[in-house]
């Protein structure tokens, strides 16, 4: 159809523009936030659930070199089309039989939440021959409608975790519970920077704390001035879903 074209570029016209404005809201809230020197040291992760292969396409010509899918099945078919012209995240649950899907496919998972879980993806990266990268889930909230292991067990289930060779662990994510006012999320974010900081002194065994996702469309800034290097926005790039 004609109007293909025209819609296109529009479509890469306001990806463009939400980018350039959140990049913009990083480097302020890296200033205010004084934990990062350089806005580059937070990473944009682009979600692009439920949106087509197309949007993919215009986030990377728009720069975002990280995309994040919360279904195995999605981001399989997107990886399809699209191939390996991004890094693709895993940022929602996975079960544990479709780890065998997953290891040897993404740059890094987000959702790790079970020493079962990391024992499927052990058996199946090995298999790939591909080390696969991960973050450990908190769940800060014990909200139950969240996966996430709780605040007080994150050392001990590091210690477990350090154990395996074709899983690495690289740092924390977590989800904060969706407010009106966002700034009630900032005692979230800093309890978990508190946690990422003393994991990081701690130097378990094979543990690595150099990431912490977290921040999303609605708390991102605030996010970011409790130390997250990195955030995964959907909404605020590619409009509501
Ligand atoms: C959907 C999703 C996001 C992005 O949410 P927005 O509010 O649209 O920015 C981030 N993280 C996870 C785990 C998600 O499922």
């Amino acid at each position: 159809m004609d109007n293909n074209a025209g819609t296109e570029a529009l479509l890469h016209e306001a990806i463009r523009e939400n980018l350039k404005k959140i990049k913009g809201n990083i480097e302020k809230a890296c200033r205010e936030g004084g934990h990062h020197k350089n806005p580059d040291d937070v990473t944009i992760v682009g979600v692009t659930k439920t949106f087509g292969a197309g949007t993919v396409k215009a986030a990377i010509a728009a720069g975002i070199e990280n995309i994040g899918e919360n279904k195995v099945q999605e981001l399989e078919e997107k990886q399809a089309a699209i191939g390996r012209t991004c890094k693709w995240h895993m940022i929602g649950h996975l079960q544990k039989n479709k780890a065998a899907r997953i290891a040897g496919r993404v740059s890094l998972i987000h959702s790790i939440d079970s020493i079962a879980l990391l024992t499927e993806l052990e058996r199946a990266s090995k298999k790939s021959g591909a080390i696969t990268d991960v973050l450990v889930q908190i769940n800060m909230t014990d909200e139950i409608t969240k996966s996430g292991i709780k605040p007080g067990e994150v050392r001990a289930f590091l210690i477990q975790a350090g154990r395996f060779e074709w899983v690495k662990v690289k740092g924390l994510m977590t989800i904060a519970q969706y407010t009106v006012v966002p700034e009630e999320t900032r005692p979230v974010f800093r309890n978990l920077h508190k946690i990422f900081i003393d994991m990081g002194n701690e130097k378990l065994d094979n543990i690595n704390m150099e990431i912490l996702s977290m921040g999303m469309s609605n708390d991102y800034m605030i996010a970011v001035e409790e130390g997250s290097n990195m955030v995964r926005i959907g909404t605020a790039i590619f409009g509501s879903r």
